[in-house]
């Protein structure tokens, strides 16, 4: 049988262990056996997002916490700064859109991590804006800007910070709490294993009294209506039951090991796939001090098409990754995810098939050498 494996910036990989907990038998979701589960939830998002504030969790993918974010905190006029340095940042900008708010974008070149001075300039001058949203990982080109520098610009003001880590939580860095970051948004089918139907967001008290404001429409992405069932171990809806159930595992194996251990973890894997790359002749998307350590994009090289090299990866050897987004990289790039369960055999399996898949298409190189530079960087 041929194997299916998603290498893929979400969803990733779900180990067996999980899958047996999302194929148990339904359990009612208003009962204690589920609140106790839904209770030790809140607790284990708190530690994996480094966090006391207030976490809510919603039955969507991770662009439903992105949307309850614009929505709870803004209204329509309010002014905001969104950061598109690639598809998801741009993501940001489409929501405030859709809700009225006045978006400042800062367009950053794709590869390239917004400047805090950029975001800084822009507060000094705009003193009403509410609001700032940026993105840890930017998957489209696997960058990371520098969250802290920014959270401590935007603390000195009467704006709160929004950071979407849904592919950044697990592998990169991120200290909620310590940085001074008022909202977080993330999902279960990335970092935490699982496939999607999870979105969760922690809310600072800033962002909570920001969120009195608010006169944009919303209904099942209320904050207000979220708190309130928190505050009784429950949900306002009917959950992900069984993804909330799986949920609950995943958190107790990250926590086990402590987020803080993992992210070394996955910086090896980031670090074993950049030198896989330039071994093998290629070169890296990103600049290395903005990479991300949850994906990793790699340049095509000349006269290779991306799409069909994706393509072959996926049909002929069952491995997935992500090809390019958006006008600029589509066709230009494969996004390799190290996130969640991938593990360094996986990263080399991966490397093994991006070989064969462009030998097959006549790029010329000496096969085998990702593999082998990849295997150094694992026992160094
Ligand atoms: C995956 C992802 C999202 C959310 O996408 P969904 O398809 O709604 O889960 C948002 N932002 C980033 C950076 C992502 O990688």
């Amino acid at each position: 049988m041929k194997r299916n494996l998603l290498l893929s910036p979400g969803p990733s990989k779900v180990p067996a262990e999980l899958c047996e907990v999302l194929g148990r038998p339904i359990i009612h979701h208003r009962t204690p056996q589920f609140q106790a589960i839904l209770k030790e939830v809140f607790e284990g998002l708190k530690k994996v997002l480094k966090t006391q504030n207030d976490v809510f969790i919603f039955a969507s993918s991770g662009t439903g916490a992105m949307e309850a974010a614009v929505a709870n905190l803004l209204s329509a006029k309010d002014k905001a700064i969104t950061v598109e340095a690639g598809k998801f940042g741009e993501r940001w900008t489409e929501l405030c859109k859709a809700y009225g708010v006045d978006a400042k974008v800062l367009k950053i070149a794709w590869g390239k991590a917004v400047q805090p001075a950029a975001i800084q300039e822009i507060l000094a001058v705009e003193k009403d804006i509410k609001a700032v949203f940026i993105t840890l990982c930017e998957t489209s080109t696997a960058t990371m800007p520098d969250v802290k520098a920014i959270a401590d610009i935007v603390k000195q003001t009467s704006a709160v910070l929004v950071v979407d880590a849904i592919s950044g939580l697990g592998p990169d860095e991120l200290l909620t709490d310590e940085w001074g970051v008022d909202v977080v948004c993330s999902a279960c089918h990335k970092g935490l294993m699982l496939p999607p139907g999870v979105s969760f967001i922690s809310v600072s008290p800033k962002a909570m009294k920001l969120a009195e404001q608010s006169t944009s429409p919303k209904y099942y992405y209320s904050f207000k209506k979220s708190k309130k069932a928190v505050e009784k171990a429950d949900t306002p809806f009917t959950p992900a039951i069984n993804l909330v159930m799986a949920l609950n595992e995943s958190l107790k194996m990250v926590n086990a090991k402590g987020i803080e251990n993992m992210w070394p973890y996955y910086a090896k894997m980031a670090k074993a796939v950049r030198a896989a790359a330039k071994a093998i002749g290629l070169t890296i998307f990103a600049d290395e001090a903005n990479a991300s350590n949850a994906v990793t994009a790699i340049n095509v090289p000349p006269g290779i098409d991306g799409e069909k090299l994706v393509k072959a990866m996926r049909d002929v050897h069952g491995i997935t990754m992500a090809g390019g987004q958006g006008e600029e990289l589509k066709g230009k790039v494969v996004r390799i995810a190290h996130m969640g369960a991938v593990d360094e055999y996986d990263i080399l399996t991966g490397i093994a098939v991006l070989e064969k898949a462009l030998c097959a298409m006549g790029y010329k190189f000496e096969l085998g050498a990702g593999v082998a530079a990849a295997q150094k960087v694992f026992n160094s």
